[in-house]
This record gives structure tokens, sequence and C-alpha cells, in this order.
């Protein structure tokens, strides 16, 4: 072969401009690697999920006429990298060129590029062709240490796709209708959540595999993976999406229930949520697809489906991932580091194993464990507070939050981790904390009602630790929390307690952190 080109694990687009024409002299190389499995330690669905959707891509594209080596982790054993394989293949098929697509990882970025100016071989890099907005687009859009907004950027995005758009303006005559996205899910709703589309990916030679090559990974592991491993399954998840899902997804896309578990048997774990961010991370389908596909269902649809429904969905995709994807790259490596407020407690032993009495994070970790899955307030505003609020060290927060989701990769989940939800980059996110005490998870779970702790207490025997930890946390940040205008309300709130309450509040807190381990 003249040609190698390198296919990660995450760069499964089957409309990639590199498959349309068939060559003789080209060879394409999908690999398991033993460094993918090991720079963290993942759910045992996760690399199941990678490994299984490349096995079929590779399959797919040897079908369509490519020439296609797919290796396993017994393939690879030998090569302790990426470059090292790579080099033994070049050299092995005589390739005179190296061809690969950019990673979105900066890790695999600069492994990458330090590999091709080595090489002495001519090297070549394309686009992966997934995203809305091109490597030059973010260039342009996102500027390093500057506090972007979200909402200001998607709403150029909008304009710029004529998204949702009436002209200059947008339907409905508002940009934003998260006001009515705030729902509880009550019993009486139960009935309407659907049960996730599961598939039947049989994955018993990987999880051999695994075992064989000693891989650790951690959470629950199954025979047969219920996520989407093809393209061909990736539709049919978008087509279930948008007949059972999208009709409601805004309005309870906040919402969290741990009684329609036990109520319906754990089959409606994931709401009206989509799961559809495995399929897209990989890129088995583009964000066009996913964005393309809703709006076309809910323009025939609209009798059944509300603006507010497709709008909230909508700003999540070209909205939400692709800005954190412009402050990811316009922030590397730098941003790995950021701890603006010196969080640096170990994360507590029950994120590994759910051992909690506090029900919300029971649940919301169980959950994880069990299914590789959280959705975003779950992720957001129950274990990210949780840490934010007890101050836990960031890198310890990213590893388990890049580990223990199916759709976990850097670029995507370090701003939400370490921006987002932990506050880490001072802004550059979002432009506050988002901290909260219980009453937030009371208003819009059923959580509580369950729970050890009290959620109207903020201290005396079994107060909520949200309570107290929240104000800890705001009194401890106060001077610079204060200048925020949005945080007025709360300041006041906590002066209006009498200094004894406030002393009360405190000693709790710090009572519940000495024994963070035993919640
Ligand atoms: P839905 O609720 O159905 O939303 C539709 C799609 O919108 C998702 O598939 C996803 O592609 C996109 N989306 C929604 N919110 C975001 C967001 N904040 N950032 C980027 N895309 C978004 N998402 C990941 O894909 N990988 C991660 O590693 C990841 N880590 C996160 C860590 C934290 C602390 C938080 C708060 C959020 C994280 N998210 C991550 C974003 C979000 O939680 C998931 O994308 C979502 O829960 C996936 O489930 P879904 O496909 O059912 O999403």
């Amino acid at each position: 072969y003249r040609c190698i080109r390198l296919i990660l694990g995450d760069q499964l687009n089957p409309q990639h401009s590199w498959f349309k024409d068939k060559n003789e002299h080209t060879l394409y190389v999908i690999a398991e690697l033993h460094q993918e499995t090991a720079y963290v330690q993942h759910h045992i669905q996760k690399v199941c999920a990678f490994f299984c959707a490349m096995q079929h891509f590779a399959q797919a594209l040897s079908q369509a006429g490519h020439h296609v080596l797919h290796l396993t982790l017994d393939d690879t054993q030998a090569y302790s990298s990426l470059p090292e394989l790579l080099t033994y293949l070049i050299d092995q098929y005589g390739a005179s060129q190296f061809e690969y697509q950019l990673p979105d990882e900066y890790r695999l970025r600069r492994q990458l590029q330090a590999f091709t100016t080595e090489l002495n071989v001519t090297s070549m890099y394309y686009e992966t062709e997934h995203f809305y907005l091109n490597e030059s687009a973010i260039k342009q859009e996102f500027t390093a240490g500057k506090h972007h907004r979200m909402e200001a950027f998607y709403r150029r995005i909008r304009k710029k796709f004529n998204i949702l758009m009436n002209g200059n303006e947008p339907q409905g005559a508002r940009w934003n209708f998260d006001a009515n996205n705030r729902n509880k899910l009550k019993p009486q709703d139960f009935n309407a959540v659907p049960s996730p589309l599961l598939f039947e990916n049989d994955v018993r030679e990987i999880l051999a595999r695994l075992k064989r090559h000693s891989v650790k990974t951690i959470g629950k592991s199954q025979d047969f993976i219920g996520w989407p491993v093809t393209r061909a399954q990736a539709k049919q998840l978008v087509t279930f999406f948008c007949k059972q899902c999208l009709p409601r997804f805004g309005e309870y896309q906040d919402a969290m229930s741990c009684q329609i578990d036990n109520a319906f048997d754990k089959r409606q774990w994931s709401l009206f949520h989509s799961r559809l961010s495995f399929a897209m991370n990989a890129k088995m389908i583009s964000p066009a697809y996913v964005v393309n596909a809703a709006l076309a269902y809910y323009e025939q649809h609209k009798a059944k489906i509300s603006l507010s429904q497709i709008e909230g969905f909508v700003r999540q995709i070209i909205g939400w991932r692709e800005f954190v994807r412009g402050i990811y790259w316009a922030n590397m490596p730098h941003y790995s580091q950021l701890n603006s407020l010196s969080a640096t407690r170990k994360l507590p032993d029950f994120f590994w194993t759910g051992e909690t009495q506090m029900n919300c994070l029971k649940h919301v970790i169980g959950q994880s464990l069990d299914e590789a899955y959280a959705h975003h307030i779950q992720r957001l505003m129950v274990t990210g507070n949780f840490c934010l609020l007890a101050g836990v060290d960031p890198d310890m927060v990213e590893q388990w939050y890049l580990g223990i989701y199916i759709d976990a990769i850097e670029w995507v989940e370090m701003p939400n981790t370490r921006g987002m939800s932990q506050f880490a980059d001072g802004g550059i996110v979002g432009s506050k904390a988002y901290a909260a005490s219980g009453n937030y998870v009371k208003n819009m779970s059923d959580y509580c009602s369950q729970c050890y702790y009290k959620v109207n207490q903020a201290s005396g025997l079994n107060a909520c630790p949200l309570n107290s930890l929240y104000w800890r946390f705001m009194d401890k940040n106060q001077q610079d929390f204060a200048k925020n205008p949005r945080n007025r309300v709360i300041y006041a709130n906590w002066l209006k307690k009498s200094g004894e309450q406030r002393k009360e509040i405190l000693a709790q807190a710090e009572d519940y952190i000495l024994n963070i381990e035993n919640l």
C-alpha cells in the first residue's frame, strides 16, 4: 500500500470524503489500542461500545470495497503506543504516505503531530467533517482566556445555519424557551415516559479480550450492550427519539426521578433524553443529521410538538456541543490545569460504589455505574454540584467523568466538568458557579422524599448536607461571588440569618466535610 490512513475510535464517520473513492493503494487502519484503554479507568460498557463500533465500521468499510486492517488488543499488544504501532505498519507495508483525521482530543492531536514531524515519509491531515463549525471557524469564534457566552454564540449559529428562524428573527419571537422547560416529573407523568430503545450488540468476545489483557475498568458489564454501534442503529435511535421523546423533551429536560425506576423496574432511566451523545461523539452520525431529522419531524408534527421542545433540543447540539468544543480548543492545554477555586479534596470513595445515604448521589452514581449514563442535570446538579460544594480537586472530578460516561471524550467532558460544573476555569464557560442547595434537587426530582437526610434543614440531626455545604461554599467565596449581581439575593438571604444561625450552619458543614466518606 502506498498510503496508510488512520481512523481513530471516535472517527467512525462513513460520510467522510475519504470514502467517496476506492483506492487500491490505500490501507485504512482501525486499531484497539492499549494506550486508549489506560489513560483513564473507563466504564466497561464504554470500552465495549467503542471497540464494537470500530469493528462494525471496519466491516462496513471493507464491504464497501475499501482495504481495511482492523487490529484487536491481541494484535497491538506488542506496541506500547500509537506512534510505535504506526511506525511498524508504515514500515511493514512500505507506505510512502501517512494520513489522518485531526483528533478532537488535545492529547492525541499532539501525539500525532509529534509523530508526523519525526516521520520519514510524507504525511497529511484532514478535518473530520463532523461538526457545524470547521477548524478555522472555531478559531475565529473563540479566543483563549476570554469569557465567552453560550447564548450569544448559539444565536449566531442559529442565524448562520438558518435554524428555526423567520428571516433574521427567531421563530416564536424568542431565542430561548428555557423558562418553559423546568418541570418536575410527577407520578401521573410516568406513563408517558418511554423505555429507552436498547439494541442487543453482542460484546462477549470483546469482554473476553479485555479480561485477557487485564484492562482495568469500572461499572457494570453487560454481554449485550444497548448503545448504538452502527450508523443504521444510530439512525434508528434518532427516529425513536423524534417519535417518543421529542414531544416532551424540553419540558422535562431538567427533571430527575428515582421513583420511576422503582415503579417500572428500571426501564425508564433516560426519561425523554435522546441517548445520542455516544453515536454523535463516535461520529457515526453528525450533529447536522440529528438536528435536521428532529426539525423535519417537528415540522410535520407541530400539532403535538411545541416550539419550546425542539428549541430546547437544538440548543444542546448546535449551541452547547459546538460551544464547548470551541472553548476546549481555544484554551488547551492551559485549561486542563485550571483550578480557580483552589479545590484540593479527594473524591469520596462512594463515587466508585454509589454507597452513600444521600439519595440523590446514590441514585445518580448507581445509575452511572449501571448504565454508563446520566443526563445533563444529574451530572451538573447532583454529582457535579456535590464536588463543587465539597471542594473536590477538579483533576479527580475529571478522572471520574472522563471514565464513567459512555460519551466521555475529553474535548466535551473537560469544559463541562472543569468549567461548567466545577467553575475551575473562573467563568470561561459559565458566568457563575452552578452551586445549589438541597432545594434545587427537591424542586427538580423525587429523590429527597426517600432520603435519609432532611432537605428542609440546614443544620441539626440528619440535615441535608447540600444545604450547609452550599452556605459554606457561598460564604467562603463571598468576596468574589458577591460582585456578580446574580448572587445579590443569595447573599442578602445569608446575611438575614442571625450570626448564631450562620455559625451553626457552618459548623454543620465542617462536620460533614470531616466525615465526607461516611455521608
Ligand atoms: P440529550 O439530553 O438528549 O441532549 C442531546 C444532545 O445534546 C446530546 O447528545 C449532546 O450531544 C448534546 N449536549 C447536551 N448538553 C451538552 C453539553 N453541556 N455539552 C455538550 N453537548 C451537549 N457530554 C458528552 O457528550 N460527553 C461528556 O463527556 C460529557 N460530560 C459532561 C460532564 C458534566 C459535568 C456535565 C454537566 C455534562 C457533560 N456532558 C457531556 C453534556 C451532557 O450531559 C451530555 O451530552 C448528555 O447528558 C448526553 O445524553 P443525551 O445524548 O441523552 O443528551
